[in-house]
């Protein structure tokens, strides 16, 4: 950590910072530059609070060398992971490929959905049964018989299962049916919910928040990851923008960033980010350009018959339409990524 003092700060202040910095059990290393004097501290970052060195009259500055998040980072862990997802590997070359209906609206529907997931070449199935609606008078998902329903699906099909679990108390019932949790751009920072899941052996999704930063984001991911769950998959879904004519804004720059960041697998979810089915397959292709390790993509039977989400469902024919122009692109990305990281 670097403290920077102010211009012409006194003798006095560099005794303060130094005695505080010893204190800590940190050395100080001083350098007198012919305005300013800056003071490093070196040692474990851990112990200090920048804001207690910054509340020091005389003190301008306080820069941290190391990243917050230590379990999250790419500096202490410099192989990417690889999360395991049932049969599935997401991270380092293997792709998750995730679709399935936004909301679980009924046993016919789902069974429907997955075969068509299935068949496009899907590898996991997604759908919602804890549903985060801006509207309390909204479709709220049919609880656990939307569970019980994404269970019999991902076991008819063997596409293992993430669903989102938006409460606390729901945790565990929630993991008894569901293969990875899903944690929403909504609850990104309920650091309560994150904890709870952090206590499992579940694997995660984590959304991005529509306002957050990635460092807010992995910030969050280290709440899961200090409780002792390493199963951890990152998920870009758009931030709120200018732009009204799309639901968010599609953030590749998030999706390298995170990569470059961290050592977490990284996944793009097109849907949310268009709000419309007309820019989805783009997106996803921009996003697994931008280095994503998979997608999570909404598909429905019948969009305008939805309950949740239908503008921005594709159809099955969409769908598979675009999982054969992401197998092309995992063709070249694929083996690249497999090489980088022998
Ligand atoms: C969803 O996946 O259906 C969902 C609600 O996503 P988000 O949290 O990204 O809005
Ligand atoms: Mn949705």
């Amino acid at each position: 950590m670097l403290i920077i003092l102010r211009a012409g700060a006194s003798e006095k202040v560099t005794e303060q910072v130094v005695a505080r910095i010893e204190q800590l059990g940190l050395r100080a290393h001083i350098s007198k530059g012919e305005f300013r004097t800056i003071i490093g501290a070196i040692g474990e970052e851990k112990p200090i609070f920048p804001d207690q060195l910054l509340s020091i009259e005389g003190v301008e500055n306080v820069l941290p060398i190391m990243k917050p998040y230590k379990l999250a980072s790419r500096d202490f862990h410099p192989e990417g992971s690889v999360v395991q997802v049932g049969s599935v590997r997401i991270g380092r070359g293997h792709y998750g490929l995730i679709a399935g209906p936004c909301a679980v609206e009924s046993r016919e529907s789902c069974l429907q959905l997955a075969k068509t997931a299935k068949e496009s070449g899907a590898n996991m199935l997604r759908g919602g049964a804890f549903k985060p609606r801006s509207s309390p008078y909204s479709f709220q998902g049919l609880g656990e018989e939307g569970l019980k329903i994404l269970r019999e699906c991902s076991d008819r099909f063997g596409l293992p299962v993430v669903t989102e679990v938006t409460d606390p108390r729901n945790v565990e019932m929630v993991g008894r049916y569901a293969d990875m949790l899903q944690v929403g751009a909504r609850n990104m920072q309920n650091f309560v919910l994150l904890a709870e899941i952090g206590k499992t052996k579940k694997p995660v999704l984590l959304k991005r928040g529509a306002s957050n930063t990635v460092q807010d984001w992995l910030m969050s991911a280290e709440y899961i990851l200090s409780e002792g769950n390493n199963q951890v998959v990152l998920c870009e879904r758009g931030s709120r923008g200018f732009e009204t004519e799309v639901r968010f804004t599609l953030d590749v720059s998030a999706i390298a960033l995170a990569k470059n960041d961290s050592h977490l697998p990284v996944i793009v979810d097109p849907s949310h980010a268009a709000g419309r089915r007309d820019l989805v397959a783009k997106l996803a292709l921009a996003g697994m350009a931008a280095g994503a390790d998979g997608m999570i993509v909404e598909i429905h039977d019948c969009p305008d018959k939805a309950k949740c989400d239908g503008p921005q469902a594709l159809t099955g024919k969409m769908f598979g339409e675009l999982m054969k122009q992401v197998k092309q692109m995992i063709e070249i990305f694929g083996n690249q990524e497999r090489e980088a990281s022998r």
